[in-house]
């Protein structure tokens, strides 16, 4: 997203540079008990974060993950896990034992019960394979208006993933599979549903899908920022438009033109409404020119159409090239939803003078979104109010943006400082300052409640890394 002429290669010695250089290196696989590890360096996705775990495994079962933590324990290792490495912050990094779970990627056949149709996974099944399984299931299944495993996502029915889990299967740092439920204690279950990799290697979890007998009706526009964010019943008019809606995206970027600083006055409003009708024939909407100057939306297009769940949440953004870096945050909305007007009217203005200030016109991405409050104790969405409403807000740009990191933290401290915001724990919010004794203060006692449950599963520490050090030291 950054300006072509801009520079592509990394400065020497930043994270941005060992990442690159990390992507060249491939070192053999040794094994374990049974077990395959590489010593391989390892990068997150955006490129943001590099370590050096001392063995990177590669389990297949269960017997695997045992395998692994006895191998810890005997050598007084510690384990982070990673996925797809789709996190900004440094939660899977570590330089001890890193377990890649790609390759525990068994999807079970869903079950119907009298609550509903659910999913059995294991931690390295892509959203892609899971939607593909679902809708091969007789009937065909999806997950609701959401994103993927683990996340927020758009849909003020459907709260975040978390809330969608039924199940918990978590080998401890005993190597015990220790099964969390609702039914079995609410509390350890509240804290095994956003674990944050605290309570062990996850091995499977049990999410709610449901029958695809409804369809999205997909509405694009491309309004003037004054028709949607300014005035004083903006706030209003918002809060009517969420309400209506199934999910509402609001993306924004500060030029009109791509590489061409004229402000733009258009913001892209994606609105999901449910739907009985019969899903279009997507043909008469593929190879279209693309309607917005924007590489990373040459996708988009106003108007209407009605699409099948999958199709219609996972719609395609990007070049295929250009990794993002993203920081984020969720708040509680006014009852008037005038803090969501008010952040993302000032962070517009904002993203603009960061995009002009420097010697290169720096292409950024803001996106708003809404969703009901999370039960779960380590949500940052989390409210005792189910009806509650949290905006989460992001700030995105290409890897290696110059002054990025320096402009999303001070972004993100605005917010906590203004709207009682929670950094959303996948997206960057380390370098804010204060924040540990701010998380710790506003977690306050779900996060002592959280980390009793976290210290029987692992008393020894062995699955904190530097990222959660803080957080739950001395509790
Ligand atoms: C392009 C893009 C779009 C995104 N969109 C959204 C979005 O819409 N909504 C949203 O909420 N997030 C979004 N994210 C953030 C991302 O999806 C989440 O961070 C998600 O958790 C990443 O999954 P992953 O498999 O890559 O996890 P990783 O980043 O690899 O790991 C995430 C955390 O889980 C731990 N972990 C992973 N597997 C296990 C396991 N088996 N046992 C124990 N701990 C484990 C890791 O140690 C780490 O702490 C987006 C990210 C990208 C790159």
């Amino acid at each position: 997203m950054t300006k072509p002429d801009a520079p592509t290669l990394p400065a020497a010695g930043t994270t941005e540079e060992v990442a690159v250089k990390n992507r060249l290196v491939k070192s053999v696989m040794t094994a374990v008990d049974g077990v395959a590890y590489s010593t391989d360096p390892w990068t997150n996705w955006g490129g943001n974060v590099a370590s050096n775990p001392e063995r990177t495994f590669h389990p297949k079962t269960l017997n695997d993950l045992q395998a692994i933590i006895r191998e810890a324990n005997a050598r007084n290792k510690k384990i982070r896990c990673a996925g797809s490495g789709h996190s900004w912050s440094t939660t899977a990094s570590t330089n001890d034992y890193l377990v890649d779970v790609k390759g525990m990627n068994r999807i079970h056949t869903p079950v119907a019960s009298e609550e509903g149709w659910t999913v059995t996974i294991e931690m390295g099944v892509l959203v892609s394979e899971l939607d593909n399984a679902l809708r091969q299931n007789n009937p065909p299944l999806s997950l609701p208006s959401n994103v993927v495993p683990d996340c927020h996502g758009t849909s003020i029915s459907a709260r975040t993933m978390s809330d969608k889990i039924t199940e918990m299967k978590i080998v401890n740092a005993m190597g015990e599979l220790v099964t969390y439920s609702e039914t079995k204690d609410p509390e350890a279950f509240s804290a095994a549903c956003l674990n944050l990799g605290l309570l062990g290697i996850i091995y499977t979890a049990t999410l709610k899908v449901e029958v695809m007998n409804t369809r999205l009706r997909v509405m694009d526009s491309y309004p003037t920022l004054k028709s949607v964010l300014h005035g004083a019943d903006a706030g209003l008019k918002l809060k009517a438009m969420i309400l209506k809606n199934d999910s509402t995206q609001f993306l924004y970027w500060p030029f009109k033109r791509f590489g061409d600083e004229q402000y733009n006055d258009n913001i892209w409003l994606k609105q999901w409404e449910r739907t009985t009708e019969p899903a279009d024939n997507l043909a008469g909407f593929a190879d279209r020119p693309p309607m917005v100057d924007n590489p990373f939306f040459a996708s988009f297009h106003v108007g209407e159409r009605i699409m099948e769940v999958p199709d219609a949440i996972h719609f395609p953004t990007g070049d295929g090239v250009t990794t993002v870096v993203d920081a984020g945050v969720a708040f509680k909305a006014d009852a008037d939803f005038k803090n969501a007007i008010e952040a993302f009217n000032d962070l517009i203005e904002r993203n603009y003078r960061y995009s002009t200030g420097g010697p290169f016109l720096l292409d950024t991405v803001l996106e708003m979104r809404f969703i009901k409050a999370s039960s779960k104790m380590m949500s940052p969405a989390y409210d005792q109010d189910p009806d509650a409403i949290y905006c989460m807000l992001n700030v995105m740009a290409a890897s290696g943006t110059p002054g990025f990191d320096e402009y999303s933290t001070k972004a993100v401290a605005d917010w906590v400082q203004r709207f009682n915001a929670k950094p959303h724990w996948p997206r960057l919010w380390e370098a804010v300052p204060d924040v540990y004794p701010y998380l710790r203060r506003e977690y306050g006692d779900r996060l002592v409640r959280f980390n009793r449950i976290r210290k029987e599963q692992d008393p020894k520490d062995m699955f904190v890394n530097r990222t959660f050090e803080k957080l739950v030291a001395d509790l």
